[in-house]
């Protein structure tokens, strides 16, 4: 210790007597103990023309001349003389860093290599410390008491921080410092990695070029650290090439990243987001860094500060455009722009010092996971789009993708249809054979629908709405159709027209197919389980079939009908009713053999087919049991009842018969005769029981012609409105106007045309009739409010898709508003099978459809149905207005009462007589009809009467 404080004693001494001048070579006495001495302030520099240094040339010294070295095209000189003040021998490291940031300067800037070239003393030139990865550190012994001059040869201008290290305590620091520039490169080159692999999962642009940043910033600093010199022993100009692409590929990056993050293009859609020209940039740059690394980074590091300053600028900007994804860049921005800055002091040696270059690669990190944490918050984030709004409209995109719907875009002037490719894969069709000019869409769209189609989007195109709902079957490219919704928008207008109309298409084929089975399966009753009617003629016409081409028994028919048993359920009422029937049909089942059928074919009329054994035997034998099993007690709210049957038998004769439905209307013929001979019997049908049997027989073939040559016409019966002394609606009649027999009425032939299976197009016929008189009389009498007309619906027609059909093709035809046709249709059919009727129904109302309850507390009538079925009007039946009976005004009281809290219109029908009139005011009843206003009307007399009493 005492050894060291005298040293120190005699180097203050030192530092006192010879006085530190700027004149050259004055030794320096070096502090044996300082780790490292900064020479930068006390060497000679040497500012020469040319690639020699001439030195001395004073009062008698001796000239020395130094040469630069081969190659090195502009050397720069520095000198000093070092003392040594001590008895030993003065051993120290000159070094430079050579890192090709710090003091690297900005324009042509000095990039890894050696900066020292070569040092020369007064003994001759020293030789390179060969530490791999720097070649510029030279060793410097003074001997002791001795001072020794040095000349330093540099490449390019002299290094602005120049150190003399002790060797050991130099070794020490750079131990120290791996530790942190291995940090640094690691957290860096993670993220990278990271950032990389992300573009992988989510394919968006900021991914690839955050994570280019991180691997041009892994590269900067591998270089700057030397790694790449001495992992790859990559000489100074392979270096040099590399750093210089790291640099210009960081730069990019970083413009790229900026320009796909705020998403410039989806906010502007015609403004250039400049990545091709970045990109263009980029490429150019790295060819110049292959051939002039320095020229190359010259310009990256000039760049770097436009795209920081023009960064700033467009952040500014999109902020006050309340764009989230620019305010979610700043402090990226902020880094890179502080990066910017701090890198430019350190590259032109302003920055100069120990802690220069760790303030830079530390900064170059930071900048590194500023870029990358911001980006991937993004991936983790939900929030992909720049505002809520597009946000919302990405998710329903995505929404829409996964739905089974396919977009469907309509330009109505270029007369254009454009589908999704998907359509032409689910018809089979050929590419782009549905898109293009709208006809080869129409082309497609089935021929029965494609009139309503085209109607349908006409008007869409001038209506308020801009709306197009419907469903139409398209056809595929083999035999067969499927069936589409389309539900379409208006989404540009001109004027008040519509231009284009932007859609989804949903194939609902299946949803059709499986209602149509609904209604096909419709057969049986809903309340025994037993076969219908429909499905009992069919099984009689197929066991007529059978026996024809395959031989075997003739089919017999029983028909059944229980005696009195409306009066029974009444007494008891609907329910109690409801739950014989369910007993009797399980106790006549008993009875039938397998082989036979048993079908309850009217409300307490049940029909049986034996085939078993046909002999007259069996079939008096089955008929005493059936009509045994009713005569057993049933025990009914505490009492015992009994009932009795009437049955009609009719057996198969290929002489008489040639229709299955000859069969039953025979047997049910022998039955009526059974039941008005008392009842409790069983009659089998004999030709005498058939007064006009030849007579109906030419009526069901005459009126098969009926419908050809329109002998069928349609009266129309005035319905009034009660309060207002106007007509509110018509019922259309219909009536057979018979060649030969004159006037036929509909209680005669539209059973026959039941039977007969020409029910469907008779409906039809008054259907479209009654539409189209009630669209001519609405443009004569253009003020007539609410005109309704009201057309039946027979039993067969309702549960049978061509109701549906025909409504909604005149629906859609005719422009009638919602309810102008009503249809009449009577409890007891809905009654038949009440979930497929409240099917039916519903459908029939969402077109547009009026639905009339019609003869409404004719037999038995409930109440509740009311609000179990869409309709918007019950007709009160003319048994409870005509005359009225005992208690009958009361019920009628009730009726309308009931009717108007739940919304609907009364009619009531058989308005007779004035006093009529009068009680049905009193108690508010809306509508009458009857022979009192009108007898039904020809079309001619029913429109002058429209014209006086609208
Ligand atoms: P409905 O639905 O009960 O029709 C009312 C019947 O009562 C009509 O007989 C009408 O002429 C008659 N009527 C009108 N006002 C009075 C009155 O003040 N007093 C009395 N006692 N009767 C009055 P119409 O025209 O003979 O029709 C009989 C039935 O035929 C109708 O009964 C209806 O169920 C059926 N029908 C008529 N046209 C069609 C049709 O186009 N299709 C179907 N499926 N059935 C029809
Ligand atoms: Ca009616």
């Amino acid at each position: 210790k005492l050894r060291v404080a005298m040293r120190m004693i005699v180097l203050m001494l030192l530092f006192v007597l010879i006085p530190n001048t700027a004149g050259a070579l004055d030794g320096i006495a070096v502090d044996p103990l300082a780790e490292r001495t900064i020479l930068s302030d006390i060497i000679t520099i040497y500012d020469v023309d040319g690639r020699t240094l001439t030195l001395g040339g004073g009062d008698g010294d001796k000239v020395v001349q130094v040469t630069a070295s081969p190659g090195n095209m502009s050397p720069g000189w520095f000198a000093f003389a070092l003392t040594n003040v001590t008895d030993e021998q003065l051993i120290r490291w000159l070094v430079v860093e050579n890192t090709g940031s710090a003091d690297s300067g900005i324009i042509n800037p000095v990039l890894i290599g050696p900066r020292l070239v070569s040092v020369q003393s007064d003994k001759g030139k020293l030789q390179p410390v060969l530490e791999s990865g720097r070649l510029d550190i030279f060793e410097i012994e003074v001997d002791a008491g001795q001072t020794q001059s040095f000349v330093v040869e540099t490449v390019g201008a002299v290094p602005r921080f120049i150190v003399l290290w002790d060797p050991r305590a130099y070794g020490a620091a750079r131990h120290a410092l791996s530790f942190f520039h291995g940090l640094i490169i690691g957290i860096v080159g993670l993220l990278a990695i990271f950032l990389t692999s992300l573009y992988v999962v989510r394919h968006r642009l900021m991914y690839p070029a955050a994570a280019l940043i991180g691997w041009a910033g892994v590269v900067v600093l591998a270089t700057d650290f030397g790694l790449w010199q001495r992992g790859f022993g990559a000489g100074p100009a392979t270096s040099s090439v590399v750093r210089a692409i790291a640099e210009v590929i960081f730069v990019g990056a970083v413009a790229f990243l900026f320009t796909t993050f705020v998403e410039f293009k989806a906010r502007y859609r015609y403004v250039a987001d400049g990545t091709p020209v970045i990109f263009g940039v980029s490429c150019v740059l790295v060819l110049i860094a292959v051939l002039w690394p320095s020229v190359a980074v010259s310009i990256a590091r000039l760049l770097s500060v436009v795209v920081a300053v023009c960064g700033i600028a467009a952040i500014g900007y999109l902020i006050t455009m309340r764009s989230a994804r620019a305010l979610a860049l700043v402090p990226s921005w902020i880094a890179f722009t502080s990066f910017t800055l701090l890198s430019m002091l350190v590259y032109s040696g302003v920055l100069s010092g120990a802690i220069a270059h760790p303030m830079y690669i530390a900064a170059l990190g930071l900048v590194a996971m500023v870029i990358s944490f911001t980006a991937m918050q993004y991936a983790f984030d939900a929030d992909v789009a720049p505002d809520e709004n597009a946000r919302e409209l990405a998710l329903k995109a995505v929404a829409f993708s996964v739905s089974d719907t396919i977009l469907w875009d309509w330009k109505v002037k270029e007369e254009t249809i454009t589908v999704g490719r998907e359509l032409e894969g689910a018809l089979g069709v050929a590419r782009n054979s549905l898109n293009g000019p709208q006809q080869n869409w129409l082309d497609k769209v089935h021929h029965l629908d494609r009139d309503r189609f085209v109607q349908l989007a006409n008007s869409a195109v001038v209506s308020d709405d801009g709306l197009i709902n419907t469903e139409f079957r398209l056809h595929t490219s083999a035999v067969g159709q499927r069936w589409y919704r389309l539900r379409a928008r208006s989404v540009a207008r001109e004027g008040v027209d519509a231009i284009r109309f932007v859609g989804s298409l949903e194939d609902v084929t299946t949803f059709k197919n499986s209602r149509e089975r609904l209604l096909r399966d419709a057969v049986h009753d809903s309340l025994t389980g037993l076969p219908n009617r429909a499905l009992f003629v069919d099984r009689l016409t197929r066991a007529v079939v059978c026996m024809n081409s395959q031989g075997g028994n003739n089919p017999s028919v029983l028909v059944i009908d229980v005696d009195r048993f409306k009066n029974v359920s009444q007494g008891f009422g609907h329910g109690m009713g409801d739950s014989m029937l369910t007993v009797i049909a399980q106790r006549m089942s008993e009875v039938m053999s397998e082989a036979d059928t048993l079908a309850r074919i009217e409300a307490d009329k049940f029909a049986a087919i034996v085939v078993s054994d046909a002999s007259y035997n069996n079939i008096e034998e089955i008929s005493r049991d059936l009509r045994h099993s009713l005569k057993q007690p049933f025990y009914v709210g505490g009492h015992e009842v009994f009932l009795t049957g009437s049955i009609g038998i009719s057996t198969f004769d290929s002489q008489r018969h040639d229709k299955a439905c000859d069969l039953l209307r025979e047997a049910e013929l022998a039955m009526v005769h059974a039941k008005t001979s008392g009842g409790d019997k069983t009659e089998k049908f004999h030709l005498d029981m058939h007064p006009s049997q030849f007579d109906r027989l030419t009526i069901e073939s005459d009126f098969k012609r009926a419908l050809e040559r329109s002998e069928l016409e349609l009266l129309y019966q005035p319905i009034v409105s009660l309060n207002e002394e106007r007509i509110a609606g018509f019922e259309v009649l219909m009536r057979w106007q018979h060649p030969e027999k004159g006037e036929i009425s509909p209680d005669k032939f539209i059973e026959i045309a039941e039977e007969a299976g020409l029910i469907v197009e008779l409906g039809y016929y008054a259907l479209d009739a009654a539409a189209q008189q009630l669209s001519l009389w609405r443009k004569t009498f253009g003020d007539v409010p609410d005109l309704f007309v009201s057309v039946n619906v027979s039993s067969r027609q309702i549960f049978r898709q061509d109701l549906i059909r025909d409504a909604r093709l005149i629906s859609t035809s005719a422009s009638i508003p919602a309810g102008a046709i009503k249809l009449a249709i009577t409890e007891s059919l809905v009654m038949e099978n009440p979930e497929l009727a409240a099917y039916v129904l519903e459908r029939l109302r969402e077109m547009g459809v009026g639905l009339l309850l019609d003869d409404f507390g004719a037999g038995y009538s409930a109440l509740s149905h009311l609000q179990q079925f869409p309709f918007d009007t019950i007709k009160v039946d003319k048994s409870l207005v005509t005359g009225g009976r005992d208690n009958a005004p009361a019920i009628v009281k009730s009726i309308v009462n009931m009717a108007h809290d739940l919304g609907m219109k009364v009619v009531a029908e058989g308005v007779d007589s004035p006093s009529d009139v009068a009680y049905l005011m009193g108690i508010g009843c809306d509508f009458g009809q009857g022979y009192h206003f009108s007898p039904p009307l020809h079309v001619n007399t029913a429109t002058k009467y429209l014209a006086e009493w609208r």
